[in-house]
């Protein structure tokens, strides 16, 4: 029989933490052996532990990856909302130990990565592509990973530049929508766990694709197959994709 995959859970007292904690006997050889939260001693926990899964903040996230390089343990990043330094240095511990990190554990929301991919290359750039994402009115950081991430397919597919083509919601006398723009906005409310939706609109159809997460506990089962699959891999950065098997493009 497989060794169970001992984990220690960063931001332990937090929504995704306790999401964790309540899906965890589920998954049979897993197990959290070590909680962690603010002010806890980290460096202790990961003695207890084979696999760092973490939901806190993303000011913890280079001293937490620092304790895991060092000790060797491989690391599923949930955290969002990482200034580019911290992002570099998330790339570079990825040298060193494996680490999934994606900005939506959730089976659906990638599958949503995997259609947006395929809906731009077929739609082609004449499609202006819309972002619109709302989540709860405690979220800290905007716009969501999940929607960063969704920008980054369309930058990626239409060889489109961040800096000058991504836009970040729109106040003013604006002016036309500029050709190849790739619009972002994000809504807070109420106790929305995570709406996503991409339209491609075209003079006379638009095509709209759109995921709801009503519950966190489809992140946090997303999170806890990703912590087996990553114990047993080589150093390296990788996404939920990589975890489902839906990297490659049909
Ligand atoms: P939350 O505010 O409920 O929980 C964060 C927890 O981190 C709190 O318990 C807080 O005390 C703890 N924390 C703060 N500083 C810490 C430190 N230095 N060390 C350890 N713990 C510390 O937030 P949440 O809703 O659970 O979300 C946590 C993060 O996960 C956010 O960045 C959120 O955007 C992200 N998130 C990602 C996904 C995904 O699928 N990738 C899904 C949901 C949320």
């Amino acid at each position: 029989m497989e060794t169970p995959v001992r984990i220690v859970l960063h931001g332990a007292r937090g929504r995704m933490g306790r999401a964790i904690l309540n899906v965890v006997d589920q998954h049979p050889g897993l197990q959290v052996t070590a909680r962690v939260d603010q002010g806890d001693d980290l460096a202790r926990a990961l003695q207890q532990g084979d696999v760092l899964v973490d939901f806190s903040v993303p000011e913890a996230t280079e001293r937490m990856l620092s304790l895991c390089v060092d000790r060797r343990v491989p690391v599923v990043l949930g955290t969002t909302g990482h200034e580019e330094q911290v992002r570099r240095r998330i790339r570079e511990a990825a040298g060193v130990i494996p680490i999934v990190w994606a900005s939506n554990f959730s089976t659906g929301v990638n599958v949503l990565f995997w259609l947006t991919e395929r809906a731009a290359q077929i739609l082609g750039p004449d499609y202006d592509a819309e972002i619109v994402e709302m989540h709860h009115r405690h979220k800290q950081d905007a716009p969501s990973g999940t929607a960063r991430t969704l920008a980054e397919i369309l930058v990626s597919v239409r060889h489109a530049l961040w800096e000058r083509d991504v836009r970040f919601g729109r106040q003013g006398l604006v002016g036309p929508r500029r050709p190849g723009e790739i619009g972002v906005h994000a809504l807070r409310g109420g106790d929305v766990v995570g709406d996503h939706t991409v339209i491609f609109a075209a003079p006379g159809e638009r095509v709209e694709l759109t995921h709801r997460a009503s519950s966190r506990e489809t992140f946090a089962h997303g999170a806890l197959r990703a912590a087996r699959w990553v114990r047993d891999r080589p150093p390296g950065l990788y996404d939920m994709r990589d975890v489902l098997g839906l990297r490659a493009p049909a």
